[in-house]
């Protein structure tokens, strides 16, 4: 066994059960690195996501409890973005902690290409037992994206298998400033030009729809009433009969477009117009499940069951990464077939339904049965609402939005006009920055401010972090 020297680093022991005889440059002692040394070897080593490494400024985060960050000074902030959104139940929550370490001790990784395990089976059987109705099949892999290609992958591929075949059905529609992520399938049906522009000449164009819940940040054109977009979409479907395969749209709340919600019954609409032209709906819930919006997922607000769920952030309650797209046994059925009849979903990922995350799955669903997670999240929410409606007050803050526990807040040049502040100002940057000396992590998307905090953020540590964000806000556009 190896030991934990000083500060908890892990040291190799000197030969193990497949290398009796380590090498000498791998056995030689390697001087602990110092702090010094470990934010160097940030700057010169590690491309951070979304991330200009000319002007980054590491910071490194050591540990975390409930919903608080230490960084390696040992100060500490409260995770105001859920650690990108995907933090539920806090930090080093004991039931997720040994949850995972009970799945260490039996195996940590097997392929689920043509095996199984017992967490994962179980886990699958739990989301089915939680999810819309219909979604009774379960496809695991590794993070949003992959959830999303695969949906895209099998809604098309459903199309040319269904009886009789409608192989003509290869388009998607698409909600304008979608997000679905960075991989190029998701990209294609995405719509934040800032992230995909420069990507364009290698994606699929989707069909697109105006938003109802966010103006056109090209031309600033206000957001289209809800019966507009939903005559669109219904004008696209019938102008693409036989064309399309699948819709494709964030329910509720469209996050990385600037946390737009959309009007009541937008969801609801989509549902029908999908259901009365015969093309499928895919749900991302990527960022909207696991409680954010105040219900398990968000569609059940609106009744809707899609055709395709895809999830990953809080499926493992921001533990591990697992991703999940849950389809329905009409999906399913389309691809059954003896081997030579082609008709099987080739399409996977090594890490789909890995046992530990899987694990982790499993104890916060548990969890959320147990704790009472969401009868707990009204008094926060409308804790949120309070500070966003005093937030909204500031000289610079424009307009606010709000779904659940998630609230977004525009930096304006000028509050009376809305004009927004030159881009390349960076002011939602600034502010995020400026508000981490007072004890908050939060991200911004553009000069949006974002607050998305664990689920299991006490009311205390809600006024702290407006608090804070207040304060980053205010030395941001001083
Ligand atoms: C984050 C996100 C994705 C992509 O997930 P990754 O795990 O980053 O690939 C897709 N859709 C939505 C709505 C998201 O918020």
């Amino acid at each position: 066994m190896g030991e934990l020297g000083a500060r908890g680093r892990y040291t190799p022991p000197m030969a193990t059960l497949h290398s009796p005889v380590p090498p000498a440059a791998v056995c030689a002692p390697t001087p602990q690195p110092g702090l010094d040394d470990l934010l160097r070897w940030d700057r010169e080593h590690v491309w951070h996501a979304f991330t200009q490494m000319q002007e980054y400024e590491p910071l490194l985060i050591e540990r975390g409890a409930g919903a608080w960050l230490f960084d390696s000074a040992g100060r500490r902030y409260v995770d105001g973005s859920a650690s990108m959104w995907c933090n539920v139940h806090g930090h080093r929550h004991p039931r997720l902690d040994a949850a995972l370490a009970e799945q260490a001790g039996k195996v940590a990784h097997t392929t689920n290409l043509g095996l199984s395990n017992p967490t994962t089976v179980e886990f699958a059987r739990r989301l089915v037992e939680v999810a819309p109705p219909g979604l009774d099949r379960v496809f695991f892999s590794g993070d949003g994206s992959s959830a999303i290609e695969a949906a895209l992958k099998m809604a098309f591929q459903y199309w040319r298998q269904v009886a009789p075949p409608q192989p003509a059905r290869t388009r998607f529609v698409a909600i304008a400033e979608a997000y679905h992520g960075d991989t190029l399938g998701a990209i294609g049906v995405g719509g934040v030009d800032r992230f995909t522009a420069m990507f364009a000449p290698l994606t699929f164009a989707a069909l697109r729809v105006p938003s109802p819940g966010c103006p056109c940040p090209a031309t600033g054109r206000p957001a289209p009433t809800l019966p507009e977009a939903l005559e669109t979409l219904d004008r696209i479907l019938t102008a693409h009969a036989g064309e399309v395969a699948a819709v494709i749209m964030e329910p509720l709340v469209q996050m990385a477009a600037g946390i737009h919600v959309h009007p009541p019954g937008f969801l609801r609409g989509v549902r029908d117009l999908a259901t009365r032209h015969g093309v499928l709906l895919v749900l991302d819930e990527v960022a909207t499940g696991f409680g954010r919006t105040g219900t398990l997922f968000a569609c059940t607000q609106e009744g809707v069951s899609p055709d395709f769920l895809c999830l990953a952030k809080g499926l493992t309650a921001g533990y591990l990464p697992m991703a999940a797209t849950l389809t329905t046994t009409t999906v399913w059925n389309a691809f059954l077939g003896t081997h030579a009849q082609r008709r099987t979903f080739f399409h996977g990922h090594t890490f789909g339904g890995n046992p530990l995350a899987a694990a982790v799955g499993l104890a916060s669903l548990d969890i959320f049965r147990d704790e009472g997670v969401l009868a707990a999240l009204p008094p926060r929410i409308e804790r949120l609402r309070e500070h966003v409606a005093r937030l909204a007050r500031l000289d610079h803050v424009g307009a606010v939005r709000q779904c659940g526990l998630v609230a977004g807040l525009d930096l304006v040049a000028d509050k009376a006009t809305g004009m927004p502040y030159p881009w390349q100002e960076q002011r939602g940057t600034r502010a995020s920055l400026a508000a981490r000396p007072h004890g908050a992590l939060v991200r911004q998307l553009g000069d949006t401010v974002v607050l998305m905090p664990p689920l299991c953020i006490t009311l205390d540590e809600l006024d702290h972090l407006a608090a804070a964000v207040e304060a980053g806000i205010r030395a941001a556009t001083a």
